[in-house]
């Protein structure tokens, strides 16, 4: 090209500027460094040049382009002491653009023994966006005095705009190793993970959370929970929960319940918790449902056990128990200091004993719903227990504040024997000229609540946790003459839990004690 065909400077420059501006559009963040380094080191003829980045106090390692090809942590010893005692660093420390106009002669220009490039002037600019210095340019060309002014001031404008390209492409690198991380997050979780927006749509899931949603090897039609269960005949009930909570049909579910999948023969503890946007509008849920089907098989297990050894071993007590009666009859005349009469007489009751139980937990196994009403059921158990509670002197106080149309949907000789338990433990542990307390009422969160308060022994703290468990009773000299087999309140439990509600228990040693529970409306 004739210098007479050659364009006019200020067009050359105009179409730099463009060309910076459509870095805007590139996300790759080495792509938009290459480019800046090839379009600024042509627009001002520099033979090499070096890039990296850095966030007001220290190097992006990841992104640095130098003059030199030298492998990685040679390429860190270079950029260290540039920063330290070279170019660069004074542009970060001084925030402006400068020139070299001759290293040989310049302190500022950092020569490395080994470097076989030649460089004898410099152009270094920094990169600044909110006030820090985002990046540093150096270009360098092996003549002194190559780098004019109008170059500094076209390498500074360059700089301001390309900063924007930067700074979009670190972001959205960012944005993208988030995104990675998260999902190896989500890889490395063995529970079933379900994001959902407010509607139900699903956001996220791992790959637990797609085989639950994967039906005839057919992943779900839609991205939204109710489309899922619409298109399936056939669903989890954990999928038609969580999209109860969803439809707002079933807030109480934010509470961890626990379902089965009769598909994948699974059961879950599923937890779901809302998030909320700024506004404190619910935006959306996590739901995380855990694999429990071991223990609930162990439970099952233990459940069937109990249940064949209960049946089984009824025949034999009842033989015991008719046979012990017919020795009685049978018996040839005894002498009257003879122990026999008392020994059968032990045989007798322990038996019956034996029976006893074996009625409590066949019982439990096999239960009726009906519609019962709470406030009969006290009055039959006040009925039945306030002789021995007159025997020892107590009174007995009854506070009923349900509302006259309260109905459990409940098994009655269950929920009677779990009350039963409290009341006639109440009598037994409060010495002599007690006063008890029988308290039924709604909470506000519309649940049934049953109380019985007692100013008896009361147990101390340690013992509180392990009361509801089988076969705990508290050794104490004052209660070895109560009788009683540990059972009763792990009994309390088992039922209680079957209908979904909760046990609990708050004593005092020496100063009473208040056991609970409580069953859904
Ligand atoms: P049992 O009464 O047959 O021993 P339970 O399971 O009903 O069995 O109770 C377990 C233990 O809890 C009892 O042995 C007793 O030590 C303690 N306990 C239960 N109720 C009371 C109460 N109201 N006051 C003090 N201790 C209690």
């Amino acid at each position: 090209m004739s210098p007479i065909d050659a364009p006019p400077p200020i067009y050359e420059d105009l179409k730099l500027l463009t060309e910076v501006s459509q870095l805007l559009t590139l996300l790759d963040l080495d792509n938009v460094m290459q480019k800046v380094i090839s379009l600024m080191s042509s627009a001002v003829g520099a033979a090499k040049a070096s890039l990296f980045l850095h966030d007001g106090n220290n190097v992006d390692w990841d992104h640095i382009f130098l003059v030199r090809d030298l492998d990685p942590d040679q390429s860190i010893e270079v950029v260290q002491t540039v920063l330290d005692e070279g170019l660069a660093g004074w542009v970060i420390r001084n925030r402006r653009e400068t020139i070299v106009y001759d290293t040989e002669t310049d302190e500022r220009w950092h020569k490395f023994p080994n470097d076989t490039t030649p460089v004898r002037s410099a152009l270094c600019v920094p990169f600044i966006h909110d006030d820090k210095v985002l990046a540093v340019l150096t270009l360098v060309h092996p003549a002194p005095n190559h780098f004019d002014e109008h170059h500094l001031r076209l390498m500074t404008i360059v700089a301001n705009q390309a900063t924007v390209a930067i700074r979009n492409a670190q972001l959205f690198n960012q944005l993208h190793q988030q995104q990675r991380q998260l999902e190896v997050i989500l890889h490395a979780i063995p529970d079933i993970l379900l994001v959902l927006d407010n509607e139900g749509r699903i956001l996220l899931v791992n790959e637990p959370a797609k085989k639950l949603l994967t039906v005839d090897d057919k992943a779900a039609p839609d991205p939204i929970i109710g489309e899922f269960l619409h298109h399936y005949a056939e669903v989890d009930p954990a999928i038609a929960t969580v999209q109860r909570v969803v439809s707002k049909a079933d807030p109480a579910h934010l509470r961890p319940f626990e379902t089965r999948s009769e598909r994948s023969q699974q059961d879950f503890l599923v937890t779901m918790s809302e998030w909320r946007n700024p506004g404190r509008k619910t935006a959306g849920y996590v739901v995380v449902m855990h694999d429990v089907t071991t223990l609930r098989d162990l439970h099952r297990f233990k459940d069937e056990m109990l249940k064949v050894v209960t049946h089984d071993l009824r025949s034999p007590v009842s033989l015991i128990i008719s046979a012990s009666e017919m020795l009685s009859f049978d018996m040839p005349p005894l002498d009257a200091d003879s122990a026999i009469p008392q020994y059968m007489e032990i045989i007798r009751q322990a038996t019956e004993r034996m029976q006893g139980l074996l009625d409590d937990l066949l019982r439990a196994e096999t239960s009726a719903l009906r519609p019962t009403d709470p406030s009969e059921l006290i009055q039959a158990i006040l009925a039945d227990l306030q002789p021995l509670a007159t025997k020892k002197g107590h009174t007995v106080e009854t506070r009923i504040d349900l509302p006259p149309d309260l109905i459990l949907v409940v098994d009655p000789m269950l929920i009677r024997e779990a009350m039963e338990n409290y009341v006639s433990n109440a009598i037994k542990y409060t010495p002599e000229n007690g006063h008890i307390v029988l308290h039924a009422y709604r909470t506000d969160d519309n649940r049934f609540q049953f109380v019985v308060e007692d100013n008896g022994i009361g147990i101390a703290e340690e013992h509180l946790s392990h009361l509801f468990e089988p076969y705990y009773r508290v050794q104490r000299p004052e209660t070895e003459d109560v009788e009683g087999y540990g059972v009763g309140l792990s009994l309390v439990k088992t039922i209680i839990e079957r209908y979904k509600g909760e046990v609990w228990v708050e004593s005092r040693e020496g100063k009473g004690s208040r056991f609970g529970f409580w069953l859904p409306l």
